[in-house]
């Protein structure tokens, strides 16, 4: 068993869910307190995929003897054309909190009937300054007329996901981790990991 994984994120909530799906594939799972030196990377990147890329390039440089994992996540709404997607985390604006995105999602989706959603994932390993594998996720929901739920995070409190009455705010971590777009993206690592890494 490789000793170390470090997830670059300084997201507690992220840390602890990668933790729970993947603790027992690694001695210890880090997040970025690990590499003090690095310098956050711009994500400028259109995609989850290429945000990823960056976030996952920019650790390994700075510790490339260190297997790194990087995780590039939003929520993505049908009724806002698929919004606020890359921007998830700075929708209500560059310093908006978590409740701040709540809030405008629910108002600019107030009165409308369509409430598709869904929350995407996509994790990138590098390792020696190199992208070995990615893996993506989704899990599809709905948006609900009011946050409900302390659990989880971001937008968790206000997405009902498919085949439940209540938001992953409100469900176990063990229900979300079992279907959400993280849990997902991270099962697809865990059998490329068993296939060519510990
Ligand atoms: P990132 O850290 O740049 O990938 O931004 C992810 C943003 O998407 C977070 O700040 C949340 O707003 C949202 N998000 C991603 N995953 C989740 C989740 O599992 N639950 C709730 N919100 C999430």
């Amino acid at each position: 068993m490789p000793d170390t994984l470090i997830v670059a994120t300084h997201n507690a909530h992220k840390t602890g869910e990668m933790r729970k799906i993947l603790g027992d594939l690694f001695d210890s799972i880090e997040d970025l307190t690990s590499i003090p030196g690095l310098v956050p990377p711009v994500e400028d990147g259109e995609t989850f995929s290429e945000n990823s890329a960056i976030k996952a390039l920019a650790a390994s440089k700075e510790k490339p003897e260190a297997l790194i994992l990087a995780d590039d996540s939003g929520l993505e709404v049908d009724a806002l054309a698929g919004a606020p997607g890359i921007y998830s985390s700075r929708f209500a604006g560059e310093d908006a909190t978590d409740a701040d995105n709540r809030e405008k999602l629910l108002e600019d989706l107030s009165g409308k009937s369509e409430r598709g959603a869904r929350f995407r994932c996509v994790v990138t390993i590098a390792k020696n300054g190199e992208v070995l594998c990615s893996f993506d996720g989704a899990v599809e929901g709905t948006i609900a007329e009011t946050m409900t739920g302390e659990g989880g995070f971001g937008y968790d409190p206000v997405f009902i996901p498919e085949g439940y009455d209540r938001s992953f705010g409100e469900l176990s971590e063990e229900i979300k981790n079992g279907m959400s777009h993280r849990g997902r993206a991270l099962e697809k690592f865990r059998e490329w990991w068993k296939q060519n890494g510990g």
